[in-house]
């Protein structure tokens, strides 16, 4: 992996999103044309921390997530606190609280966690619970089993101390109702309202972190495609199609139609790509070219994206369409944002 082309910067722009500015985020044009040193650790054994999510929004949930890293907790604890930042934010319609719903209006959520010991945990079309990644986890550590899904999830979360909340915000029931107007769904294709929202702002977290001791961990989670069909599930809550951590390599996550995640095995594609040599990035680059084979003309409707740590603690990402981004938080540095390299260079309407 040594001899690998490492994560490089300098192909890379940085978000301009005023939210970022506002928030003394944004990263400069000249910050941005940083030597790939700069980015990259290379040394043999890494130590962390290191976090990356999918989004420049979730820079927020980097941060909490880094609290926990930095006061020397585990890369465990570090995915699920950093994970609860979107799940608890009205505001953010991908993923928990007032993330919108299937096409009966119910939100269901999905969600995953994998450890540096190859422990992990899921949960699918779970409704009314705020942090569906805490189930996933307590699915991983109280039971035998890998995954819960709908009723049987929601009653083991009851069981254990979960409470029972309403996660259909307002302004989400506001958006199921615009939808049913025309209800157009075609779960081929990123819906144009979908594609909209997805360009403009951010959708499903996934998190990879590095702690002190070099052991990785990863999360997923998201209330999945909107105006799903009722029971429809992505790749978010899959092991190994939206998240695969192997401590001896690294660790993968992605986002977008889960359906082309799930079709490609995403995340464990990743990290075996990784384990054969690839740098994070191109392995990245290796998920997204099977997909566009997959695809076709349609591919370039599909948004997928993924990013990708190694155990170096080089980081990678890529995406079909642009407008992908990724949040990173790592030891001597401040939050800093990226966009991905993309397959196509526009969408299709550009
Ligand atoms: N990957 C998620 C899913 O297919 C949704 C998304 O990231 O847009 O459920």
């Amino acid at each position: 992996m040594k001899d690998e082309k490492p994560h490089s910067l300098d192909r890379r722009q940085f978000i301009s999103s005023s939210a970022l500015v506002a928030a003394g985020l944004l990263l400069t044009q000249s910050a941005c044309e940083k030597k790939e040193s700069d980015s990259t650790v290379n040394e043999a054994s890494f130590k962390g921390p290191l976090v990356v999510s999918t989004w420049a929004p979730n820079v927020k949930a980097n941060a909490a997530a880094w609290k926990v890293l930095e006061a020397g907790g585990s890369a465990l604890d570090a995915v699920e606190q950093g994970v609860y930042i979107p799940e608890a934010d009205p505001e953010d319609s991908s993923v928990g609280l007032g993330g919108l719903p299937d096409r009966d209006g119910k939100v269901t959520l999905d969600a995953c966690i994998m450890d540096h010991n190859g422990n992990c945990g899921a949960v699918l079309a779970l409704e009314n619970i705020l942090h569906p990644i805490s189930v996933a986890r307590m699915v991983m550590e109280k039971t035998a089993h890998v995954m819960l899904a709908g009723a049987g999830a929601l009653k083991f979360a009851l069981e254990n101390g979960f409470e029972a909340v309403d996660l259909l915000t307002p302004e989400s029931e506001k958006a199921w109702k615009e939808w049913l107007e025309d209800s157009e769904y075609d779960p081929s294709i990123t819906p144009e309202k979908i594609m909209q929202r997805i360009k403009e702002s951010h959708d499903t977290i996934g998190m990879l972190a590095i702690d002190k001791n070099s052991d990785i961990s990863g999360a997923c989670s998201t209330s999945g495609m909107a105006f799903k069909l009722a029971g429809r599930v992505g790749d978010s809550p899959i092991i190994g199609a939206g998240l695969f951590v192997d401590n001896e390599v690294g660790a993968a996550t992605g986002t977008g139609v889960g359906e082309e995640v799930v079709r490609i095995c995403g995340a464990h594609t990743i990290v075996e790509q990784m384990r054969m040599g690839k740098s994070p990035a191109d392995a990245c680059k290796e998920a997204i070219r099977r997909i566009i084979q997959h695809n076709g003309d349609k591919a370039q409707r599909l948004q997928v994206g993924f990013i990708a740590i190694n155990k170096d603690g080089e980081i990678g990402a890529y995406s079909t369409l642009p407008e992908f981004s990724y949040a990173v938080q790592q030891s001597g540095k401040e939050p800093e944002v990226f966009k991905s390299d993309s397959w196509f260079d526009k969408w299709p309407e550009d």
